[in-house]
C-alpha cells in the first residue's frame, strides 16, 4: 500500500451505494476539492479478481479463493488525479477495467479472507484522516466510525447508461450493461459477509438528475459541516 501525498488533516468520507451510481466521480472530486486522499476500494478487489485470474484459481471455488487471499502483492494509489493500481509489480490500472475481471469480482469480493486481507489494508490507508473511501462497505464496516457518510444511488437507466458510456470500447450495449449490473449488484447486496446496504447514519443521495458538480457540492457541503474530531 503506497500514499504518495502526505497525509493531510481531515475526516474520514466514507461514499457508498451501487454501480454506476457515480461513486468514483463523486469521490475523486470531493477530494480534489478539499486536498483530501482519495481511496477507490472496488479496485483492490478488482485488483485481487485479476490475480486470481492470472493464476487459473477457480473464482467459484471460495476456498481455492480463500487459500490465495494472502499472496497478491497490492499498490493502490491514493491520489485523486492519478488511479494507479498494481499488483506483484504489474501495472493493472486499465486491466481491472476488463470484462473478464467485472463478471468475476463479486464472486471474489464474497470470501471472508479476502475481504479481512483488503480491509486491513483499507483501515490502515484510513488512519489519520483526511481521506475519501469509495466502495459498499465503507460505512457500514471498514469506517463505521467516518464522520461524513453517503450512500450514492441513481435509477437503473441512468447507472447503466453511465457505465456503457465507461466501456465504450467494448462496444457493450446499455442492455448487456444493464443486466451485467443487475447481477452485480444482486450478488453484492445478498452476500453473506458486508452486503452492500446503507448504513443508518448515512445520507442519501439520489445523483439520477443531479450533475457530477451537485453531488460534489452537496458531499463537500456535509464534510465542511461535520462536526470536528479525528474521525
Ligand atoms: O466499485 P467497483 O464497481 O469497481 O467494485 C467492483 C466490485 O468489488 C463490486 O461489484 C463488489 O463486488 C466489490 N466491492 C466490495 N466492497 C467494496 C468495494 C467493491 O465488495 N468496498
Amino acid at each position: 500500500m503506497s500514499a504518495p501525498l502526505p497525509t493531510p488533516t481531515g475526516v474520514v468520507v466514507a461514499v457508498d451505494g451501487p454501480s454506476g451510481s457515480g461513486k468514483s466521480s463523486t469521490a475523486r472530486g470531493v477530494a480534489r476539492e478539499l486536498g483530501y486522499r482519495y481511496l477507490d476500494t472496488g479496485a483492490m478487489y478488482r485488483a485481487m479478481t485479476w490475480w486470481m485470474l492470472q493464476h487459473d484459481v477457480d473464482v467459484q471455488d471460495r476456498e481455492a479463493v480463500a487459500g490465495q487471499a494472502d499472496r497478491p502483492v497490492l499498490t493502490v494509489s491514493t491520489d485523486p488525479d492519478v488511479p494507479h493500481v498494481e499488483v506483484d509489480g504489474h501495472d493493472v490500472t486499465a486491466e481491472i477495467r476488463e470484462p473478464t475481471v467485472t463478471r468475476a469480482v463479486s464472486a471474489v469480493s464474497a470470501v471472508p479472507e479476502v475481504r479481512a486481507r483488503l480491509v486491513g489494508i483499507q483501515q490502515t490507508a484510513m488512519a489519520g484522516g483526511g481521506i475519501v473511501v469509495e466502495g459498499r462497505d465503507i460505512g457500514t464496516v471498514v469506517a463505521p466510525d467516518a464522520r461524513v457518510k453517503v450512500y450514492l444511488v441513481a435509477s437503473t437507466q441512468v447507472r447503466a447508461a453511465r457505465r456503457a458510456a465507461d466501456l465504450a470500447h467494448h462496444a457493450a450495449t446499455v442492455e448487456a450493461t444493464h443486466a451485467s449490473l443487475e447481477r452485480r449488484d444482486a450478488m453484492d447486496s445478498t452476500r453473506e459477509i458486508s452486503p452492500l446496504t446503507q448504513a443508518k447514519d448515512a445520507v442519501e443521495i439520489d445523483s439520477t438528475s443531479k450533475t457530477l458538480d451537485e453531488v460534489v457540492a452537496a458531499v463537500v457541503d456535509l464534510v465542511r459541516s461535520a462536526p470536528a474530531g479525528d474521525a
